[in-house]
């Protein structure tokens, strides 16, 4: 199917972030409306298994962590504009790159590629995973010039990679584990949280701030 840029008004008040507190999180049973919850790769090789709860917003991308298998690739690859131009879908991810695990750098590039210029299309923001690959995205973000917001999710880098990527325009989102000096610089409207993997919530999680 072609995909076709949402018309759902939802998805342009979403898009700016302001109503979620959790900016990424694989809890399915997350809060519906604030938090942002990343579809799992059995839903996303089968999107007939994608059952969204009232309310409940959601993020779909092929993890570069699921990169390594050809023929799921080719699963999620065909499932994914469809599940993106889904009304409660908000954005496309989370996808990146990591140098330690998945496929080879070559091929997840290639397939964050094809990724970003469908979410381009679709007008979505985009959530990254980025490991030891930071040379690699900068790069792609400036020859591509995304109208969407890019956010690193799980950013646990210092203040220098972090003044560098906001330099560059993209936001930044922090979970459990992050560098203290990296998050004080971020500007607030650049600065998201989120539990990822964690079960707690971001007030919990950041009660100190
Ligand atoms: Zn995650």
């Amino acid at each position: 199917m072609t995909p076709q840029p949402p018309s759902d008004s939802l998805h342009a008040d979403l898009c700016d972030g302001t109503a979620i507190t959790d900016f990424h999180t694989h809890n399915l049973q997350a809060p519906a409306g604030c938090a942002i919850i990343n579809l799992p790769q059995a839903w996303t090789e089968c999107p007939a298994q994608f059952h969204p709860r009232p309310g409940a917003l959601y993020s779909a991308g092929i993890h570069p962590w699921w990169t390594a298998d050809h023929e799921a690739i080719l699963r999620m690859k065909q499932a994914l504009p469809r599940l993106l131009s889904h009304p409660q879908v908000v954005a496309l991810g989370e996808c990146g790159l990591d140098r330690l695990r998945g496929a080879s750098l070559a091929e997840q590039e290639e397939l964050l590629r094809w990724q970003l210029a469908l979410g381009e299309t679709l007008h979505l923001p985009v959530t990254l995973h980025v490991v030891r690959a930071f040379d690699i995205l900068l790069h792609l973000h400036k020859e591509l010039r995304p109208t969407t917001r890019w956010t690193i999710h799980g950013f646990r880098g210092g203040p220098a990679l972090a003044r560098q990527l906001l330099a560059a325009g993209l936001d930044l989102s922090f979970g459990v584990r992050y560098n203290p000096e990296a998050f004080d610089l971020t500007p607030p409207e650049k600065r998201h949280r989120e539990t990822d993997d964690g079960r707690q919530t971001t007030e919990a999680t950041f009660q100190d701030k």
